[in-house]
């Protein structure tokens, strides 16, 4: 699904991402785990065809990034929701909707069907400006949905919401993935990374390791101890 090879990233003299080489198979939920500045937003950017990579390549779906027809095709959470304030989230959703080119009948049918996943239902006709930080959460989520993408990229989406609906959102991820999705999460919250069927750990712009949660454990003793025992290597 997912293919990087030799990817470098740079903003003027700052190398932000440095020979980056991993590949995602269909159906997996990978979680991208690293301190912040690491260069997991800059990284998801280049998967969604956001940013041209500076050195190597990045493919999807078999096509090289970034290409309108295939960022078309994946669902994006960024790390702050970008929402229109004065509209609801029927507006919202009927915008970003039209963005990706779903007709009447079927943005009604996508509508509909997001805003039960989320439980925004009841909610779905009011101005967003009054929303509480989850329930904003929440309706980014129902967005990266609406077209229905087989990859689903979401950028630390459980950041500043309660314990109660970070564990929704991962009953909703697991739903999504057993449904075929292939999910990239980027995260550093080590239970959340426990979840997914395997990590990419990112230090300083660099894939220090990869593997199953579960071997990372054994190897290192646990996930955090990779980034100690590599830090500065
Ligand atoms: P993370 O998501 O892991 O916290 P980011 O990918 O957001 O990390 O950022 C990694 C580094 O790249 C940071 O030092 C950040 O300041 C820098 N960076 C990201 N985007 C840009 C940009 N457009 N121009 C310059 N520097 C950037
Ligand atoms: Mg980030």
């Amino acid at each position: 699904m997912i293919v990087v090879r030799g990817y470098s990233q740079s903003f003027g003299k700052k190398d932000v991402l440095k020979e980056v080489d991993f590949s995602i198979e269909r159906g997996e939920m990978v979680g991208l785990i690293g301190p912040s500045g690491s260069g997991k937003t800059t990284l998801i950017k280049s998967l969604i065809g956001m940013q041209v990579p500076t050195k190597g390549t990045v493919h999807v779906f078999n096509e090289q990034q970034p290409t309108l027809k295939v960022s078309k095709q994946i669902g994006y959470m960024a790390q702050s929701d970008a929402l229109y304030d004065d509209l609801t989230p029927k507006g919202n959703l009927k915008y970003f909707g039209k963005l990706y080119g779903l007709r009447k009948k079927k943005l009604a049918e996508r509508m509909e069907y997001v805003l039960h996943f989320v439980d925004l239902a009841r909610d779905a006709d009011r101005p967003i400006h009054s929303f509480s930080g989850g329930m904003k959460r929440r309706l980014s989520l129902a967005i990266a949905l609406i077209h229905e993408p087989q990859i689903l990229l979401l950028d630390e989406p459980t950041v500043g919401i309660d314990p109660k609906l970070k564990r929704t959102f991962w009953e909703e991820f697991e739903a999504l993935r057993s449904r075929g999705v292939t999910i990239l999460v980027t995260t550093h919250i080590m239970d959340e990374a426990e979840r997914c069927d395997r990590l990419l750990l990112i230090q300083d712009g660099r894939l220090i390791d990869a593997g199953t949660p579960q071997e990372l454990t054994n190897r290192f003793g646990s996930i955090e101890n990779v980034f100690i025992q590599k830090e500065g290597v």
